[in-house]
């Protein structure tokens, strides 16, 4: 994913907000990162720069433990030599969005929604990423490109819904977030805004008073679904940003990806699970993995997925289990696998 600052849609404010100091600060060395984490090496380390850079913000940071080279957080974000592989069967598009994209930056799969892809950056590299090779100087919108994926939705009227994707949408600015909102907000067959997003757990100060002050102004409907993946993701931090979101009325869902050697366990995914209701969210999908190029260590075979998932709606209510689930090129929506 280059990391090209779009400048059309970036603000220079005269005070950087603390979002904007620790995002800046996220692009440290693999050397920097093992000796804040008081490691002398790690086995799995690529010693070659990665073209998708090493990207860790803080919050994130704080969260893994020091001296352990297998925590499964260091793991989602260390670039590994295995991501060179080539291996049969892990493509560099596995998805084939292109195939669905009638405008730059706008995905339409499903009838009812619309996905934007509203920029290429994210405050956190994770090293499973499947956009992590998407031609996103294809899809960098500008501001007139917004302009007609919006035209778009509004001549539409099935859609009801239009998901904020990326990157990380939340990359974009408060004014230009504010901007977009409102545009949407004003076409009247679009009731649910959705913004998917994994700044909660990598920097949550990305939750701005106003932020949450534009989004409950909105007449549309606000979903915020997290992507969370591990429990130790989840602190203070989490806690405070998903009340706030909370109390300004916004829908708070999880997603998660089944990641070797990370949370391909029951136990750890139960206990997920718990810690997300506990800060007011629900889980809503444990996606397998895409099947994408650099990302093949990360995968487990199907039949063990599904036997962790049984083990996991043994172990939870119905409304804390996620719905476990993959994408397939071509079908009209996710694909829901079944725990038998
Ligand atoms: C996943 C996805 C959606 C949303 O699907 P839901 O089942 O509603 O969460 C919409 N559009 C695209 C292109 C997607 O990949
Ligand atoms: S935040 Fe999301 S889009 Fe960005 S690298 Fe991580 S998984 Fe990919």
């Amino acid at each position: 994913m280059p990391n090209i600052k779009l400048k059309s849609m970036t603000d220079t404010p005269a005070q950087p907000s603390q979002w904007k100091k620790i995002l800046s600060a996220s692009t440290i060395s693999a050397q920097d990162l093992l000796i804040r984490l008081e490691l002398d090496e790690h086995p799995l380390l690529d010693q070659n720069a990665p073209s998708f850079p090493l990207r860790v913000p803080e919050p994130f940071l704080n969260k893994i433990e020091k001296g352990n080279p297998n925590d499964p957080l260091l793991l989602q974000v260390l670039p590994q030599a295995q991501e060179s592989l080539d291996i049969e069967g892990y493509a560099s598009e596995p998805l084939l969005e292109q195939n669905f994209s009638p405008l730059p930056g706008l995905i339409h799969k499903y009838s009812s929604r619309v996905l934007l892809i509203l920029t290429q950056s994210c405050a956190i590299h994770c090293r499973y990423c499947f956009r992590r090779n998407f031609p996103y100087s294809e899809h960098q919108q500008s501001r007139q490109q917004w302009q007609q994926a919006l035209d778009y939705v509004a001549t539409r009227s099935e859609i009801s819904e239009v998901i904020l994707s990326g990157g990380d949408p939340l990359s974009l600015s408060d004014s230009s977030l504010e901007e977009l909102f409102d545009k949407i907000d004003r076409i009247t067959s679009v009731k649910r805004i959705r913004i998917h997003t994994r700044m909660l757990p990598s920097l949550p100060q990305r939750i701005t008073s106003r932020l949450l002050k534009v989004i409950s102004n909105l007449r549309c409907k606000v979903i915020l679904v997290a992507h969370c993946n591990h429990p130790n993701e989840l602190a203070n931090d989490t806690e405070r940003a998903f009340l706030r979101l909370k109390e300004h009325g916004v829908t708070l869902l999880n997603q998660s990806v089944m990641l070797r050697h990370i949370n391909d366990d029951a136990q750890i995914l139960q206990a997920l699970s718990e810690k997300l209701f506990a800060q007011g969210v629900l889980p809503y999908y444990l996606f397998t993995l895409d099947k994408v190029a650099g990302a093949a260590h990360f995968d487990l075979p199907r039949s063990e997925a599904k036997q962790i998932y049984k083990e996991l709606c043994a172990q939870l209510p119905g409304f804390l289990t996620p719905k476990l689930a993959e994408e397939q090129p071509g079908d009209g929506s996710k694909r829901v696998l079944s725990n038998h």
